[in-house]
């Protein structure tokens, strides 16, 4: 207790965090079947062959959630006025760059770990999760074994298990 005190006290008296942070995040976005042109793309990676969501940007909503659980922990929103800034006067689609800007927030703060749980009936997300957490290694500069994903079709009992779209939650740990 004496030792958890004292580095406490370093840290505070560093100016820094004393504490690890955790945030959540959460995003959903509807399917668009009409839409023939854009693909549907989720933590990065592109899913041939299936409708894609519904967005001004992207519609990436595995990042999004990313990006809202980092903003639960700076306290910065980026989704909304900030992205739909980038979105609309710097044609920046690509949500990666949102996730991006939620990060320079974190100032000295390092994230450790994300957990993440998604709710679809489509696409099979199972194939693609080695692909998406090799991604988001990249991006949040993290290793693979600190991400975790989990998928469910929650047997059907709301429309994202019907099939109409996608919900993602976010659970993001940040060191000080
Ligand atoms: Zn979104």
């Amino acid at each position: 207790m004496r030792q958890i005190k004292q580095k406490i006290y370093q840290l505070k008296s560093a100016g820094k965090d004393a504490f690890m942070r955790v945030g959540i995040g959460q995003d959903s976005h509807r399917f668009d079947f009409d839409d023939k042109e854009k693909k549907l793309v989720l933590g990065g990676v592109i899913f041939e062959g299936h409708a894609p969501l519904k967005g001004n940007s992207d519609a990436d909503v595995i990042l999004h959630s990313i990006t809202n659980a980092i903003s639960g922990v700076t306290c910065v929103n980026i989704l909304g006025e900030i992205s739909d800034k980038m979105c609309f006067e710097e044609n920046i689609k690509d949500s990666s760059y949102y996730v991006k800007e939620a990060m320079k927030y974190l100032g000295d703060s390092r994230i450790i770990h994300l957990s993440i749980s998604i709710e679809c009936k489509t696409p099979k997300i199972s194939p693609k999760i080695p692909e998406i957490r090799k991604n988001l290694s990249n991006l949040l500069n993290i290793p693979e074994n600190c991400i975790g994903i989990t998928a469910t079709t929650g047997e059907g009992l709301t429309d994202f298990g019907k099939g109409l779209g996608i919900q993602v939650f976010s659970c993001i740990t940040v060191s000080p």
